[in-house]
């Protein structure tokens, strides 16, 4: 399975949120009849036969009044490790300027691929949509640029089309139903990782991770199966430990804890499994709390 992480980066207004919801509400349609809300997503997901992409929705990057705010901001888009691809999408209807200019500017060293996407050609007319993509086209080295209309849907296929091709083989993050990420899950996740380094001593190097493969509420109650993932078989034979005796007691652990900190009832179910090459791919969950903390709720 492909899979990875798209951050989608913009000035306030350019289309950040609908081209998300867009993305989305095709899945809605695809997997589940029933519209669920997305009103408290920071992340979508979209998941097929073949892959995963999970889309971050960042606030729209302002310029910053001091140097700090500014060498903040060209941090956050220049280490952006955990993700795999940057959409940079512009709204086509504004002239460039100093907005654009900015963001331009912050992310001239990332080595993540750069898509720009030049949105709202609903607006414009051939002619103009082909101006818009000559002129960025000069402003910088974006590895694709894709003209779509967010709102109405347009050419977004194609731009997840064009994503798959540059994704690797990887996890699958999240359940194949699931499209938002519950704000939960990173909090959950790191308990769990937290018990199992503390019980293990230093047997369990610190790349163990842990991966939410379902999460629900049922009759009030959170019911959270969580995958421990780790790198040798040696390794989940001390997790799981003697007739299940350790990895029972990472299980009650945590859910004290986890119990203590989101004040609710919680049914937690434990499994162990084998990944090789986690290590690398550990990075990316890292960064998702982060990125989570630096995400506005509007
Ligand atoms: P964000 O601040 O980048 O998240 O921008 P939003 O997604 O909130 O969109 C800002 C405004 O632009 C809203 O009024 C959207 O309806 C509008 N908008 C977004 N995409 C399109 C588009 O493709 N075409 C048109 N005509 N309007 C759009
Ligand atoms: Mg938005």
């Amino acid at each position: 399975m492909k899979s990875g992480f798209v951050a989608i980066i913009g000035r306030p207004n350019a289309g950040k949120s609908t081209l998300l919801n867009s993305i989305i509400e095709q899945k809605i349609s695809i997997i589940s009849p029933k519209a669920q809300t997305t009103r408290n997503a920071i992340r979508g997901i979209l998941t097929d036969e073949d892959s995963q992409i999970v889309f971050v929705d960042t606030p729209g990057i302002h310029k910053p009044q001091h140097a700090l705010g500014e060498q903040m901001n060209k941090e956050a888009i220049s280490n952006m490790s955990g993700v795999d691809i940057i959409y940079y999408i512009v709204d086509a209807t504004q002239d460039f300027g100093g907005g654009e200019e900015y963001i331009i500017k912050l992310m001239k060293n990332t080595k993540l691929p750069v898509f720009l996407l030049v949105n709202k050609i609903d607006c414009l007319n051939k002619d103009q949509v082909m101006n818009k993509l000559i002129e960025y086209s000069r402003k910088a080295n974006f590895k694709e640029i894709i003209p779509i209309s967010a709102l109405k849907n347009d050419n977004v296929d194609e731009l997840l089309k064009t994503t798959k091709e540059y994704l690797e083989d990887g996890i699958q993050y999240y359940p194949s139903d699931q499209i938002c990420d519950y704000p939960e899950q990173f909090i959950i996740s790191e308990l769990v990782r937290e018990k199992v380094l503390l019980l293990t001593n230093e047997e369990i190097p610190h790349s163990v991770a842990v991966v939410i493969e379902k999460i629900g509420r049922k009759k009030g109650k959170l019911i959270v199966m969580a995958m421990i993932l780790v790198e040798r078989d040696s390794q989940k034979g001390i997790i799981i430990g003697k007739q299940g005796r350790m990895i029972k007691e990472i299980g009650t652990l945590a859910r004290q804890d986890i119990q203590g900190i989101l004040g609710e009832n919680i049914f937690l179910e434990l499994f162990v499994r084998v990944e090789k090459n986690w290590r690398n791919r550990k990075a990316k969950l890292q960064q998702l709390g982060y990125i989570q903390m630096d995400i506005d709720d509007e």
